[in-house]
């Protein structure tokens, strides 16, 4: 196996499937099927999962709320969907743990390093809800974070897409698509990656990424088996 301990980033969006709002059911059990099929591949699995499928931080100011409030807000609803995947996974037999970066004790346990690292030795599907349980964050950068805190050997971003492309592959026909870029190249570029934060810190932490079209049954495997075919490496 290529990569041995991986953190696993899903949108919020994804999760709408093809509807306007929420959670497809459909979706999230596709989900749990492909990251079942990796841990059965012996890879130590994290998830951080967003929340724009339900709400963002970045309406407050349009709905004349508190931009502080909406933002826990949107952290709530990373740990809605947390809950989701988390019970879509232990329908699969898949022994989990959701942590979270604000506390919330009666549904999951607080964030705690250390006990990520155990769970994670243990083979337990660990899910980061509540991003970092910070304002004016994103779960992208959740993401970054809690990969190099727990030492991940890559940021898998899976996406409806199949990696970075030259321009939008959904309003370019001509776009092509990165099979490797280096972090360098990315800020030249200036490719939409990640937010700039989360970025940052894999760059500075040498933490590899992949962006890669989630949707496609069997890709997180292909990845674990180190088939380069699979998404963009960005590294
Ligand atoms: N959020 C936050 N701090 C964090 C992670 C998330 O404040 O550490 C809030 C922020 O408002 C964000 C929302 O939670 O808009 C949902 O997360 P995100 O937009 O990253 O979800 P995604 O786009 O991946 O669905």
């Amino acid at each position: 196996m290529k990569y041995k301990r991986i953190l696993l980033k899903l949108s919020g969006e994804a999760l709408m499937g093809e509807q306007q709002y929420g959670i497809d059911t459909k979706r999230l059990i596709q989900y749990a099927h492909e990251i079942k099929g990796a841990a059965e591949q012996g890879a130590e699995i994290a998830v951080v999962i967003g929340g724009g499928n339900i709400y963002r931080g970045s309406q407050a100011d349009s709905m004349g709320l508190d931009r502080v409030q909406g933002d826990y807000m949107g952290m709530l609803a990373t740990v809605i969907n947390s809950m989701a995947l988390q019970s879509a996974l232990e329908k699969e037999g898949i022994t989990t743990r959701l942590l979270s970066g604000i506390n919330i004790q009666q549904v999951c346990e607080p964030y705690i390093r250390r006990r990520a690292m155990r769970h994670l030795e243990k083979g337990r599907v660990v899910i980061f809800g509540a991003g970092i349980g910070s304002p004016y964050f994103t779960t992208d950068s959740a993401a970054s974070l809690r990969a190099v805190e727990i030492e991940a050997d890559v940021v898998l971003k899976g996406t409806r897409v199949d990696g970075i492309y030259t321009a939008d592959p959904e309003k370019n026909p001509d776009a092509v698509r990165f099979t490797h870029l280096t972090f360098q190249d990315v800020f030249e570029k200036n490719l939409n990656v990640m937010d700039m934060t989360a970025f940052t810190l894999c760059k500075e932490n040498d933490l590899p990424i992949i962006v890669f079209d989630m949707n496609r049954a069997g890709n997180l495997r292909r990845i674990l088996d180190g088939d380069d075919s699979v998404g963009t490496l960005v590294s």
